[in-house]
């Protein structure tokens, strides 16, 4: 059994907050050199802001977006881990110190009602999942409203089919526009019920920009979807181009017979998440 004090993992999503921040992923910024060398006019102009951008972040250590977002931590604890203390404190300890100590803006209001400042970005919203071995994994995705606001989830019926899966995605890149900060990675969830294809689609956004599902219908949809979603001609920002997306990633489980729920959670261009195995 290997024991991981509460100190430690606060320690590290302090820096994975910072980091995720500040850092963009090296698979994304990959992304969106190609798309700028792939388009031409303004919307090569407006990648190539958003690359400088990221670049001053990183060698300023500033955050790349004045939104650092709601943090959202998945975490996978293997069955021969032992937290000696509780987890959700120390994750919430160190998202507190993270956005203290790094000036990252604080947007978490207490109530959705009352709507008053926790002035620390807590609490973070965690999702727990227990595995086998010795391996604690800790991801921070600090999600920007812009995006997460334009998302969308629907309870489609099986003779929606493919086509209707298509039709809800493309609709909801549509109306978002330029509103979700485009190029985007879009994370689908297909399958489960109501709440299990939003996880899904959250889940989805953590995947390497370059990956493929191991799902054959999966993948081909994925890449049916990017082409198509490319040709909707939104653009970085929205301002029109080749690239309204840099991927298209879909996460699948099993549902009922009589359902097809599908849920299209959307990422901006900056795309943050960050991650650590203790
Ligand atoms: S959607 Fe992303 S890039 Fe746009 S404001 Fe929000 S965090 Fe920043």
């Amino acid at each position: 059994m290997k024991t991981i004090k509460p100190e430690i993992i606060t320690r590290e999503v302090e820096r994975l907050s910072i980091e995720a921040a500040t850092f963009i992923e090296p698979d994304v910024l990959n992304s969106l050199i190609k798309a700028r060398d792939n388009e031409k006019g303004l919307s090569k102009s407006i990648l190539e802001q958003i690359i400088e951008n990221d670049e001053i972040a990183k060698n300023e250590f500033v955050p790349m977006c004045q939104d650092t977002g709601i943090m959202i931590v998945f975490v996978e604890i293997g069955n021969e881990v032992f937290i000696d203390g509780d987890i959700n404190d120390a994750i919430n300890q160190g998202v507190r110190n993270g956005y203290i100590n790094g000036y990252l803006r604080k947007s978490v209001v207490k109530s959705p009602l009352d709507r008053i400042n926790t002035n620390d970005n807590t609490p973070a919203i965690i999702h727990i999942k227990h595995t086998l071995g010795d391996k604690l994994k800790i991801t921070v995705c600090p999600k920007g409203a812009g995006s997460e606001n334009m998302s969308k989830v629907k309870m489609l019926v099986p003779a929606d089919g493919i086509e209707g899966i298509k039709k809800f995605v493309k609709e909801t890149i549509l109306e978002a526009g330029g509103r979700a900060c485009p190029p985007l990675v879009i994370g689908i969830g297909i399958g489960g019920n109501l709440e299990k294809a939003c996880l899904l689609a959250k889940e989805a956004l953590l995947r390497d920009i370059d990956d493929e599902s191991e799902d054959l219908s999966a993948s081909k949809l994925e890449k049916e979807l990017l082409k198509e979603i490319n040709e909707l001609n939104v653009g970085p920002m929205g301002l029109g181009g080749k690239t309204t997306a840099l991927a298209v990633k879909i996460n699948l489980y099993p549902c009922h017979i009589a359902s097809l729920p599908v849920c299209v959670n959307l990422q901006c261009h900056a795309a943050r998440h960050k991650k650590v195995i203790l």
